[in-house]
């Protein structure tokens, strides 16, 4: 490579890191003292205790030196003090690449642990970001990224050979459930579901689509998977590449629009997840008017219908649930997954640490794909490794495909002996099968079910008391609406991020972030600036705090106590219902 060539890369990082400079990425980029109190939280710190190389802060800091280099007035003055430095010879790129891509999972643990509030895992995609945009990657992220560029899926599948799996596992559902008519449907228009899944699914596991399947049938679902657009991973978030990552997104949310599904189902994946839920609309730039949520969800609301049974006795090995660092610590599903596993196994167990503060699977952050890191991925699995064996389960259920590979190489590695499934398996397994929606709906002739002044709405109920939420959250669902909650202001935005709800009640004092200043921050984020929000306070004194912010007032005041009518009116109202006949 010649001198001019790296001299022209390292101008394109240059440019391009300029591009990143949001408020909250210059915070982690200048907040770190470098403490030290997140080492012990990172599981390469922990299986390489003495290497300095493998903390937090030192990966962080490569990013940190070139954002000195060229942004930071402290760098210009005293670079030698500040540790401000560009990198100069393709051999500095390389060994950057090797920190980013060799060293981090992203798992974004060490954020948890951080006074400061730096968030290592932001500054390393982004420098996974620079990176790549120059050519200087793994050559599976190479690979991985030209498949979901050019064929459309991460694994290059293609779309005959996706086509022909459905195909087969149609078969297999008609077998399984004795049903003639039971199949696995493509490109159904007006479907009230469309499910998208991991590639890995089609090509390595399509058991997995087989029991979602059965699932779907069992639940009467009026679902579909679609012809194209139809993974709903994204390896943009793992190479730091926005525009893969825009790309990638858009072809799933154009498919949602042209079958003009209600609600995207996304398999058990919990990058899948981040990217579809979460990351997907800014990338691709797009607001989605349509629902998404995982199929965690999904399950777990057939069950509380009764549109599915199941048999929990089934399954009396003991089980332990690892959390998705993407599912857990960065979308804050921790409960649902634990809820579903109690209803179909007798024996489960806690893993410990667990939900937020669990250990990263070792395979997160697109590591299965860079074999040039395996004997190191290898080792830092040692603490998960630990984690699992101290359980004694046979089985290790997690949501999502990218642990399923993480944890099945570290339990073949550390001779661990026991299994990994995911949710979908269980649930599939335990079902009861006649009792379930669509054997019942033969029995019987369904009543029309009446139409509720909330129906189909989403609701984040934002309250630090717990009975507050619960009142809260009876009345609008007796109304018809579904109901999320959150008990303080970080949680709330958190939950808005991911749920995008029609509408936030929100209570003004609360501890830790309280409702004034989350309000502010509702009203000044994208994507979450134009959700209605109903204020619902014991305290009337900050009615005119609110109303004196710079920023457009709710849409909705109540003052606390309120009463159930009150609520569901001024709800409707607020989300122009009023108006409108309810559907018979
Ligand atoms: S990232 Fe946070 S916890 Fe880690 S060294 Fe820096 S300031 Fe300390
Ligand atoms: S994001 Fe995870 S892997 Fe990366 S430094 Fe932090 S704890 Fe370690």
């Amino acid at each position: 490579m010649s001198a001019n060539e790296t001299t022209y890369k390292i101008q394109a990082m240059r440019e391009l890191l300029a591009k990143k400079l949001t408020r909250s990425v210059v915070g982690s980029l200048v907040g770190c003292v470098h403490c030290g109190m997140c080492n012990d939280a990172c599981h390469y710190v922990k299986t390489h205790p003495d290497d300095p190389k493998m903390t937090p802060s030192f990966k962080a800091d490569q990013l940190r030196k070139l954002f000195k280099y060229n942004y930071d007035w402290t760098g210009k003055v005293f670079p030698w003090w500040v540790g401000a430095k560009e990198p100069l010879t393709d051999a500095d790129l390389d060994v950057l690449k090797d920190i980013a891509f060799g060293t981090c999972t992203n798992c974004r643990r060490c954020t948890l642990n951080c006074p400061m509030g730096v968030d290592t895992a932001v500054l390393n995609r982004i420098m996974r970001g620079l990176l790549t945009s120059v050519g200087v990657m793994p050559e599976g992220v190479r690979v991985v990224s030209k498949d979901q560029w050019e064929i459309g899926n991460q694994m290059g599948v293609l779309k005959e050979d996706y086509l022909e799996t459905l195909d087969w596992m149609s078969d297999e559902l008609v077998n399984e459930v004795n049903d003639p008519n039971a199949r696995i449907p493509v490109d159904e228009p007006d479907c009230d579901v469309i499910y998208a899944i991991n590639p890995r699914e089609a090509k390595y596991d399509p058991r997995t689509i087989a029991a979602a399947a059965k699932i779907f049938w069992a639940a009467g679902e009026s679902w579909t998977m679609p012809s194209e657009g139809w993974d709903q991973t994204n390896f943009g978030l793992f190479s730091g590449d926005d525009q893969l990552g825009g790309a990638a997104a858009r072809r799933v949310y154009e498919k949602m629009k042209e079958l003009k599904a209600k609600r995207l189902v996304i398999s058990e994946c919990g990058h899948g997840y981040r990217s579809t839920r979460c990351e997907g609309p800014n990338w691709a730039g797009i607001d989605q008017d349509f629902q998404m949520e995982s199929s965690i969800f999904t399950m777990l609301r057939y069950l509380k219908e009764g549109r599915i049974k199941v048999d929990q006795a089934k399954l009396r090995e003991r089980v332990t649930y690892h959390d998705s660092c993407n599912l857990a610590r960065s979308c804050g599903i921790t409960e649902e997954p634990r809820e579903l596993l109690r209803a179909v196994a007798t024996d489960f167990v806690e893993m410990t640490p667990n939900r937020a503060e669990n250990f990263c699977c070792t395979g997160g952050g697109g590591a299965m794909s860079m074999s040039e890191y395996t004997p190191r991925r290898l080792e830092s699995a040692k603490v998960k490794a630990d984690q699992i064996a101290a359980t004694g389960a046979k089985i290790v259920v997690t949501s999502c495909h990218n642990c399923v590979d993480g944890l099945s190489d570290l339990i073949k590695h550390y001779k661990l002996g026991c299994e990994v499934k995911q949710l979908v398996d269980l649930v599939a397994d335990a079902l009861v099968i006649e009792e379930c929606a669509v054997m019942k709906k033969a029995k019987v002739v369904e009543m029309p079910k009446p139409a509720l002044p909330l129906d189909g709405r989403r609701i984040l109920v934002v309250d630090d008391e717990a009975d507050i939420r619960t009142f809260l959250r009876t009345v609008l669902e007796d109304a018809g609406a579904e109901v999320y909650e959150a008990g303080d202001g970080n949680q709330a935005l958190a939950q808005a991020r991911a749920l995008k709800p029609n509408l936030i009640t929100l209570d003004l004092s609360m501890e830790g972030k309280d409702g004034i200043e989350t309000f502010a921050e509702l009203r000044s984020e994208n994507g979450l600036a134009s959700i209605p929000v109903c204020v619902v306070t014991g305290h009337p004194e900050f009615r005119e705090v609110i109303y004196s912010r710079a920023v457009p007032p709710p849409e909705g005041y109540m003052d606390k106590p309120i009463k159930e009518e009150q609520l569901v009116e001024n709800v409707r109202r607020i989300l122009g219902l009023q108006d409108h006949k309810l559907h018979a």
